[in-house]
């Protein structure tokens, strides 16, 4: 039989452990969300005991799997298997993360960063197949990016390329980032700005045909209420989703320029405000990119789904 893969997905929310193929097929996970809120240690005894559970359930031994691949929201230190930051659990401060998981097991154990796992879902399983080279943008809460060079990820010296929300594109934005600085394309152009962005539109005199609680504030704006504002044609939600989308534009006209890649794939919960934003994002593209495309580049949705984190963190074991 061939070894399967074990996948962790170790996220702000949930919290996903699965056996994959090597195929890319999920043969079985368990998903929690009662990690939240929880220490380091109490989380890894966690992620311990839903690997056992899972290697449990399904008859097999440790033996019987290639690997355990782990995907973390926030910086990751690669080469030595630390967390740095996060902006999306508690603690995990400069954590040894993959050592304190691999302690406890036999075969080999590695740590990346989420975007980084996602986009190597998408080129092994995902719209990715097939090109050598490509960069995945996710569109979230946050904007994070994984690169992929001639059939490889790219990591940097420390592990943290790719974390492409953080390149400034508007100086004068005065909403800030997470990492503390003004003009990030994550503070300008996901969840992280919408309440911002609603708040600057209704002061610039845009109404709202939403309708709006009682006790309605600000940072209950979140990318969801402007999908419904999308649908009921609401001025203030597409002069918002306008703005994301130019923003993004301009993302991906850098990402351009500097690695003239093949194909960009966007992913994330914001692609699902669909095609009006995807169409803004391109045409503010094009309109940037003017006579310097030489070559054909896709501008691509992502493929590989809900599951792509978890998918990915277990693939990153096949490199
Ligand atoms: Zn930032």
């Amino acid at each position: 039989m061939e070894k399967l893969l074990c996948g962790v997905d170790l996220g702000g929310t949930k919290l996903s452990v699965g056996l994959i193929s090597t195929s890319g097929r999920i043969h079985d996970k368990i998903t929690v969300y009662d990690h939240v809120g929880k220490d380091e240690i109490t989380i890894v005894e966690q992620i311990i005991r839903l690997i056992r559970q899972l290697i449990s359930q399904n008859e097999l031994s440790e033996s019987d799997l290639r690997g355990i691949g782990m995907g973390f929201p926030g910086h990751v230190r690669y080469m030595d298997g630390h967390t740095l930051t996060t902006s999306n659990l508690k603690g995990f401060k400069n954590f040894p993360l993959r050592q304190a998981v691999a302690d406890h097991f036999k075969i080999p154990v590695l740590l990346d960063n989420d975007a980084n796992a996602q986009a190597f879902c998408e080129y092994k399983f995902g719209a990715g197949m097939g090109y050598d080279s490509m960069i995945f943008l996710t569109i979230s809460t946050g904007i994070g990016a994984g690169i992929i060079l001639d059939k490889k990820l790219y990591r940097g010296i420390t592990g943290t390329a790719g974390e492409f929300g953080h390149t400034i594109v508007n100086s004068d934005n005065k909403q800030i980032c997470t990492c503390g600085n003004e003009g990030c394309l994550m503070a300008c152009a996901c969840g992280l700005a919408l309440p911002y962005l609603f708040k600057k539109k209704m002061e610039q005199g845009i109404s709202t045909s939403l309708p709006l609680p009682d006790n309605f504030d600000y940072s209950q704006v979140d990318g969801k209420m402007i999908k419904k504002g999308l649908e009921i044609d609401d001025p203030l939600s597409k002069a918002i989703v306008i703005e994301c989308a130019d923003y993004i534009g301009i993302g991906i006209y850098n990402i351009f320029q500097v690695f003239n890649p093949p194909l960009i794939i966007l992913g994330g919960g914001l692609t699902s405000w669909g095609e009006f934003y995807l169409n803004r994002i391109k045409s503010k593209f094009y309109k940037l990119a003017r006579d310097m495309i030489f070559d054909k580049i896709e501008i691509v949705e992502s493929k590989a789904g809900r599951d792509a984190g978890l998918i990915g963190a277990a693939a990153l074991l096949m490199q």
